[in-house]
């Protein structure tokens, strides 16, 4: 039989893991409990997050909005803050998987499961946000690129578990988009993704702009030169083109069940034509 505890603060949380070193954390259970189902020898205990309340909970400070790791999906949607100051983040909430799914899965578990078309992390990464990791020994924080090595990799170290995750709002006025492309509209792992932070420029074009893509790569692919292509104003077409060029040069796909490395090679170039359109 298989031990099931659900702390209710930190505190118990490390009294449990001290006594089950080998036990495993599950907050939405979404990734968890499917991986479980082919693992049926793994006996260790698991552990819920769902209740210890600080892990859920999320406030502004000034301008820098801060997410407990176990929030789900459907609490950060249902945020209206998030909604209009972090809508790139609001957009790639919305497109995991469907209503259901959303109101288990959470965004720490979407960032510990580090797979490279998990939809919050392209916006993350184009947001900068950071990472704060707690272990009963300490705290420490580090930037979302940091903390995601590989598919299914963080820089978790043993004993420690994601606590929340801190954004900062972009300045007014800047332009947020996230696109995801899948063979569904719900339910439906990416194909690519891109998620995009950037300031206009007055006549055309951008001052500065983030750009990221997803499931095209190990993990979250960013390429300084194609956002460099774009921050020319005027913007012209043979930038345009240059800056889908380079996406196209920069991210490393691979083949699989869902599109061929070539078609994801193409829809990265493709989704810059489509955010300026
Ligand atoms: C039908 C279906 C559709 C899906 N569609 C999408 C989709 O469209 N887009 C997408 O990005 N994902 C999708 N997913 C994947 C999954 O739902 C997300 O990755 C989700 O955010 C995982 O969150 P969770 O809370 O359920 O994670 P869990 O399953 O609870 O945990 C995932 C992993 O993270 C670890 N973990 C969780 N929280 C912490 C923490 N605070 N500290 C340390 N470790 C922690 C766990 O130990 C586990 O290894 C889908 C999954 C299913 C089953």
């Amino acid at each position: 039989m298989i031990q099931l505890f659900f702390p209710l603060s930190l505190r118990e949380l490390w009294e449990i893991r001290s006594r089950f070193p080998q036990s495993r954390l599950f907050a939405g259970g979404t990734d968890l409990f499917v991986q479980r189902r082919y693992q049926t020898q793994d006996e260790s205990p698991l552990i819920g997050l769902e209740r210890i309340q600080e892990l859920r909970t999320t406030a502004w400070e000034g301008d820098t909005f801060t997410v407990g790791a176990a929030t789900p999906i459907r609490q950060l949607l249902e945020d209206d803050s998030v909604q209009t100051l972090l809508p790139v983040l609001a957009q790639g909430l919305a497109c995991m998987g469907g209503p259901a799914l959303r109101n288990m899965a959470t965004i720490g578990g979407n960032l510990c499961t580090a797979s490279p078309a998990g939809d919050s992390l392209p916006p993350l990464y184009v947001l900068g946000a950071d990472v704060v990791l707690h272990s009963e020994f300490g705290r420490r924080s580090l930037p979302i690129k940091e903390f995601i090595l590989g598919p299914g990799s963080t820089s978790l170290r043993c004993g420690e578990i994601l606590h929340s995750i801190k954004i900062s709002r972009p300045p007014p006025g800047s332009v947020q988009w996230y696109q995801k492309v899948g063979q569904r509209k719900a339910n439906a792992i990416a194909i690519v993704s891109l998620a995009v932070l950037g300031r206009s420029a007055p006549d055309g074009g951008f001052q500065s702009i983030r750009l990221a893509w997803g499931s095209v790569g190990p993990t979250v692919i960013t390429s300084r030169e194609a956002e460099a292509c774009l921050e020319s104003s005027p913007l012209t077409m043979e930038k345009v083109n240059s800056a889908a060029q380079t996406a196209r040069q920069a991210v490393a796909p691979i083949d699989d069940i869902r599109a061929s490395a070539e078609y994801r090679r193409m829809l990265s170039g493709n989704l810059v034509y489509r955010l300026l359109r």
